[in-house]
């Protein structure tokens, strides 16, 4: 079960190991190697569990729905950290840095996160 987005709607299988991943993060976890980039993808439906390939050089409107029962699974996804908004500070932190303007943000951005890598959070 993947906890890095909490409403996946499809499985993707990686190019690389052939395995099923509900995200790239979780392939990130469990394997040791990057994940390889494919022009087709495959995916799995986790409402029918029917399997079906999409090419993500053609990928319209219309493929967002898995073409065996509709199910819309190219949606915002729902990650742990915006459900956590509320109760982190640093968030609360950056989402009002958000409101100022931009420059403003870089500067504070450098004061809070000299490092890079800092600004992912969890
Ligand atoms: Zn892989
Ligand atoms: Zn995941
Ligand atoms: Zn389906």
């Amino acid at each position: 079960m993947c906890k890095h987005i909490l409403n996946a709607q499809v499985a993707i299988r990686s190019p690389c190991c052939r395995k099923w991943f509900d995200c790239a993060e979780c392939h990130a976890e469990q394997e040791n190697h990057s994940l390889m980039q494919s022009m087709e993808m495959v995916f799995a439906c986790k409402k029918c569990r029917k399997v079906f390939r999409k090419d993500a050089q053609q990928f319209e409107e219309s493929d967002e729905y898995c073409p065996h029962c509709d199910n819309h699974f190219v949606i915002e996804a729902k990650t742990p950290q915006a459900a956590l908004s509320v109760e982190s500070d640093d968030v609360r932190v950056n989402n009002k840095m958000l409101k100022d303007e931009r420059t403003r943000q870089q500067k504070l951005r450098s004061i809070f996160d000299p490092d890079e890598e800092a600004d992912k959070l969890g």
